[in-house]
C-alpha cells in the first residue's frame, strides 16, 4: 500500500463524503439517524461500508446532512500527514455543524492528538474497531426496537455505485517499508477463509455488481497467514491461495480487478488467468521506485525481482495486460542517476497508468531517520518530468487502442452521452472511455464499442453492437 490511496481521500469531496452514494431502503418508523463521513484508501471504505451495514440492520438510519443527525461517525484517515490534518478538518466540521462525533479509522489511533484539537468528541477508536464504534453510537443515541426496520439487503449497503463493489481479502501487512506505518496500525497479515471471501463475492454479484475490486496491503500475500487453509466452497476444498481464490472469483462472471499485488514470483501463476479472459489482465502494482539503491533504502517487498523483464515476460502471455503503479520521488538520497533509472524504466516497462507522489515524511515512520533529505523545489522539478514522461507512455498505449473494439462499462450516463471504463481503467483512479451522444445504456451496462480516438489519458468510442451484457 497505498500512496494511491492518500491521493484518493484528497479527492473526496469535502462536505459529507460518500454520503450521496449510500442507498437506503425505507423504513416504517422514524429511527435514529447517524451522519457519516469517510476519508481515506478503498480499505477505509470497506471499514465504513460494515459499520453502515451494522448500523442499518440495527434500525439506524443513515443522515444525508450534518443537521439531520443524532450522531456523526467520521472514519479517519492516518497515513500522511496531510491525510491526518484533512481527518482534523472533517472533525472540525462535523463538530461545528453537529457537535455529537464519534471518531473511528487509521487516525484513530492517535487519540491525545484529536481530543486535544477536539475535546468535545463523544469517543475515539482505531481502524476495523466496529463494535467499539457501534457501541459508541449505541452510546450516543440508542437504537430503535421496532421489527420493521431490519430491511438491510443481504449484500449489505455499500458506498460505490451499485455496478461495482470492492473486495477486502485480507487486513494488515507482514512488511515494513520505511516510509509506511500502515503495519503499526492495522497488524501483521491477517486474512480472511477463502469460502468468506467467495460466499460475499457471490452475494454481491447476485446483487448486480459486475465488477470486483480486490483489495488488501498486500494481495499477492494472501493466506500465506492461514498456511493456505482449505475451506469449503460449493461442495470442494478451496485454498486460502491467491491463484485458487482468483480462479475462484473468475468464474463469477464478473470483472476481477486485482489491486495492491506485489510481484512475487507466484503472480506469474495468475497470468493466464488473464489471458483467458477469466480474470481483468490489469494489475495495480504500487512499485514506489525503480532504483535498486532507493527500492533497498524503502525496503519495498520483491524488491530483488527483475519486474521489467517478468512484465515483457507477462505480456507475451497476455498482450493486453495493463499495469498501473504508484511512485515517490524525493524520496531521502534519491541521487539524479536514481531518478534518471526511474524515468529510464517506466517507459520500458510501460506502466498504463501511474500515480506520484513527492516524498512527505510520516509522523513514526522509519525512513524519517534517513539522510539525504531531497529539498522540496527539486522533489517538485522530479514530479513534473515523472509526470511528463509517464504522460507519453501512457498516449502511446492508448493511441495503439484506436480501432480496436473493446468492452465498456457503463459507469453515468447523462443527455449528452455516457461515460464508461475499459477493462485497462480501475474507477476513480484511472481514465474514462467517453461515448458522446450514447444516451440508451445504463450504469452497469457492459457494451462493445470501437476506439475513435485517444489523447493522453481517455479514449472515445462508439457502441457497435446493440446487445448489452
Ligand atoms: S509496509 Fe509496505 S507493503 Fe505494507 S502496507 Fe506499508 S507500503 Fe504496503
Amino acid at each position: 500500500m497505498t500512496k494511491a490511496s492518500a491521493n484518493k481521500a484528497t479527492k473526496a469531496s469535502p462536505k459529507m463524503r460518500r454520503k450521496a452514494a449510500v442507498r437506503v431502503p425505507k423504513i416504517s418508523a422514524p429511527a435514529p439517524k447517524v451522519g457519516f463521513v469517510s476519508l481515506g484508501c478503498p480499505k477505509a471504505l470497506v471499514d465504513s461500508e460494515r459499520i453502515i451495514t451494522q448500523l442499518r440492520s440495527q434500525g439506524y438510519q443513515i443522515a444525508p446532512d450534518y443537521a439531520g443527525a443524532d450522531v456523526v461517525v467520521v472514519n479517519t484517515c492516518g497515513f500522511l500527514d496531510s491525510a491526518k490534518k484533512e481527518s482534523l478538518d472533517a472533525i472540525g466540521e462535523a463538530m461545528a455543524a453537529n457537535g455529537q462525533v464519534i471518531v473511528t479509522g487509521c487516525f484513530g489511533v492517535e487519540e491525545d492528538r484529536i481530543r486535544e484539537a477536539h475535546p468535545g468528541v463523544l469517543a475515539v477508536t482505531g481502524p476495523h474497531q466496529y463494535e467499539q464504534v457501534i457501541k459508541a453510537v449505541h452510546g450516543a443515541v440508542p437504537p430503535l426496537h421496532d421489527p420493521y426496520v431490519d430491511l438491510v439487503p443481504p449484500e449489505g449497503l455499500r458506498l460505490t455505485p451499485r455496478h461495482y463493489a470492492y473486495l477486502k481479502i485480507s487486513e494488515g501487512c507482514n512488511h515494513r517499508c520505511a516510509f509506511c506505518i500502515i503495519p503499526s496500525l492495522r497488524g501483521d497479515l491477517a486474512s480472511r477463509p477463502a469460502n468468506h471471501v467467495m460466499t460475499e463475492a457471490e452475494r454481491l454479484v447476485k446483487a448486480g455488481v459486475k465488477e470486483l475490486l480486490v483489495i488488501s496491503q498486500d494481495t499477492s500475500a494472501y493466506g500465506l497467514d492461514l498456511k493456505y487453509a482449505e475451506s469449503p466452497w460449493k461442495g470442494q476444498p478451496l485454498k486460502a491461495r491467491f491463484l485458487d481464490l482468483c480462479a475462484s472469483l473468475g468464474e463469477l462472471g464478473a470483472w476481477v480487478r486485482l489491486h495492491y499485488v506485489y510481484p512475487y514470483p507466484h503472480v506469474d501463476d495468475v497470468i493466464p488467468l488473464m489471458a483467458e479472459g477469466k480474470i481483468l489482465p490489469y494489475l495495480d502494482i504500487p512499485f514506489q521506485h525503480a532504483s535498486p539503491t532507493i527500492l533497498k533504502a524503502m525496503r519495498r517487498p520483491a524488491a530483488q525481482e527483475k519486474t521489467a523483464e517478468r512484465i515483457r515476460r507477462w505480456r507475451d502471455i497476455c498482450p493486453d495486460l495493463a499495469i498501473r503503479s504508484t511512485f515517490i520521488v524525493g524520496f531521502p538520497g534519491e541521487t539524479e542517476e536514481d531518478f534518471t533509472f526511474l524515468l529510464q524504466w517506466l517507459k520500458e516497462a510501460k506502466i498504463s497508468r501511474a500515480g506520484c507522489f513527492k516524498y512527505e515524511p510520516v509522523e513514526g515512520a522509519a525512513a524519517n531517520a534517513l539522510d539525504g533529505a531531497i529539498p522540496e523545489e527539486l522533489k517538485e522539478e522530479r514530479w513534473h518530468r515523472f509526470m511528463a514522461a509517464q504522460k507519453e507512455v501512457s498516449a502511446e498505449l492508448l493511441s495503439a487502442k484506436v480501432g480496436r473494439e473493446i468492452d465498456v462499462l457503463i459507469d453515468e450516463v447523462d443527455e449528452e452521452g455516457a461515460l464508461g471504463r475499459s477493462k485497462w481503467d480501475a474507477p476513480e483512479i484511472d481514465g474514462s472511455v467517453f461515448l458522446n451522444g450514447e444516451t440508451g445504456v445504463k450504469p452497469g451496462d457492459i457494451i462493445q464499442a470501437k476506439v475513435l480516438h485517444a489523447d493522453d489519458y481517455d479514449v472515445w468510442a462508439e457502441r457497435t453492437t446493440q446487445s448489452i451484457q
